[in-house]
């Protein structure tokens, strides 16, 4: 018997809204019952996990306005269809263990107080304790967190670590903050969740405005709580017990698997151009590794707009300029064309593009403008399900997210091992390990996809979904 347990418990005083929890029971039969705790009664609705349905245009008839979540869900549910995976072990695998949103309040520089909301999704943990990043942004929400937190279960799953999948986040512009209100707004959010975060639990990492500087202050914060334990964040900087190596990982990692996937499909470095959309972390470190791999990158697109040569931007020119701007944008470069921020997309003459900026930016309204016959997903969830349909049946190759962005949190478990060992491993054998497991993940998914002839995203779901049933299984959360 499946039994689902719903609660209301503080983690400390102040700002806790709500916390669910669930437990899986197995026995003879399994079932489910939707959590229903919500005791402020104004929060979203948790029902996390719509009744399975063919894939139909009428129900993703404005795929616009389709939650980060149901996505996941659609993925997931067209592999778990291959796998012949039952309606009860679809609804375990795919609600998520506990979710927490709290308040963080924090005063001003001007003295002033200003209050976020900050949430924390622990989704799975059956193949080890759960990791995901901290992402600050105006637009984080649950249903965003939610869905971001199980696509680090099936990420960890398909390289292959040792770990489940959570994510976390604050509702706000960091833009918007001073380096001392930013700090604030960290150490009061860890205020508030550091009971549910461990080095065995929960091990957060940098994501979208988030970085190595609120690493740091996030472990001395929960330190001040648990004791001294570097292990229990990753991304940290490289002086204070992070990785060589973390900080261009993600980029790393969607370079490599861009290099192998253009060959795969018989495509010469040269003649592929490449679009990248986004110059953050991500974006940086993969315009550098394509550019320096002889690839042509012909437009970069940040918040301030698109950077356009079709003879071929000059990265480090761009890396130079960035780094002269306020948070490394790009406003002011003027050696190419530069476009409005969303022309990036329907530009005629790319090969290879690469979202590494926001969720859910490929839709079905922009869809038919998209001229790449390949896009990396190096951002995620870059593509709603009506244009991924639209994408595969014009035969565009879509490297997907829970593969092509892995290289982040594979280099960040190798900073967690480091650090529970107090070792430290040397660049060379950071990316040497990183190639190592991105290529045999990379190897796994398209001989999958081969053999059962599905696109590379439903065989990397499926991959994972078997390895996280299987650890369920041998636990017993699941039959
Ligand atoms: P970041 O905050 O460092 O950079 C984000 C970039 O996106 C900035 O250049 C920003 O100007 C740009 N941007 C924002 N809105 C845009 C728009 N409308 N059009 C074009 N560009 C826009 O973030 P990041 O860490 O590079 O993360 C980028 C993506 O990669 C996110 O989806 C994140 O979840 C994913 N990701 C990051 C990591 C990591 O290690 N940082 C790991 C895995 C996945």
């Amino acid at each position: 018997m499946l039994r689902l347990v719903s609660c209301m418990a503080p983690l400390s005083p102040g700002g806790l809204v709500y916390i669910f929890e669930t437990y899986a029971i197995a026995g003879d039969a399994l079932a489910l019952n939707r959590p229903s705790c919500n005791d402020s009664g104004s929060g979203p609705s948790l029902q996390t996990r719509l009744p399975a349905q063919p894939f139909s245009a009428a129900l993703f008839q404005e795929a616009k306005s389709m939650k980060a979540f149901e996505a996941t869900q659609y993925f997931f549910d067209t592999a778990a269809d291959r796998l012949n995976l039952s309606e009860s072990t679809r609804e375990v695998l795919l609600m998520p263990k506990r979710e927490v949103q709290v308040q963080v309040t924090i005063e001003r520089d001007s003295g002033e107080l200003a209050t976020f909301v900050g949430f924390r999704v622990q989704h799975d943990n059956s193949r080890g304790p759960m990791k995901g990043g901290l992402r600050y942004h105006p637009e984080v929400n649950l249903d965003e967190v939610r869905s971001l937190a199980s696509l680090m279960t099936w990420k960890t799953a398909v390289v292959d670590l040792p770990y489940g999948g959570a994510k976390g986040g604050i509702g706000v512009d960091p833009a918007s903050l001073s380096a001392r209100e930013l700090q604030a707004l960290t150490r009061a959010f860890v205020d508030q969740i550091h009971d549910i975060i461990g080095p065995d639990t929960d091990i957060p990492a940098p994501d979208m405005g988030t970085d190595h500087r609120v690493m740091g202050w996030f472990r001395n914060q929960w330190e001040k709580y648990h004791g001294f334990n570097p292990s229990v964040i990753t991304g940290k900087p490289v002086e204070e017990y992070g990785a060589k190596g973390r900080e261009e990982a993600t980029g790393r990692g969607v370079g490599t698997l861009t290099v192998k996937l253009t060959k795969r499909l018989g495509r010469k470095a040269e003649q592929s151009r490449v679009a990248i959309q986004g110059f953050g972390n991500v974006g940086t470190h993969t315009a550098k590794y394509l550019s320096d791999a002889q690839f042509p990158i012909i437009a970069i697109s940040d918040a301030t707009g698109t950077y356009y040569d079709p003879d071929g931007l000059d990265v480090q020119d761009l890396l130079r300029h960035s780094m002269t701007q306020p948070r490394g944008a790009l406003t002011g470069y003027n050696n190419c064309q530069v476009l409005p921020v969303d022309a990036l997309l329907s530009l005629e003459d790319i090969d290879v593009l690469i979202p590494a900026a926001l969720g859910g930016v490929i839709t079905s309204a922009n869809v038919d403008s998209i001229s790449a016959k390949v896009i990396v997903e190096a951002a995620n969830g870059p593509i709603l399900p009506l244009a991924d349909k639209r994408l595969n049946e014009r035969g565009v190759t879509i490297l997907p997210d829970i593969l092509a962005n892995a290289g982040g949190v594979t280099v960040s478990y190798f900073e967690w091992v480091q650090n529970r060992q107090h070792y430290r491993w040397s660049l060379d054998r950071v990316r040497q390990e990183l190639d190592r497991t991105m290529n045999d993940a990379f190897e796994g998914v398209w001989q999958l996809a081969q053999e059962e002839q599905v696109s590379l995203r439903t065989a990397a779901f499926m991959i994972a979904i078997n390895r996280v049933r299987r650890a369920a299984e041998l636990a017993g959360s699941v039959i």
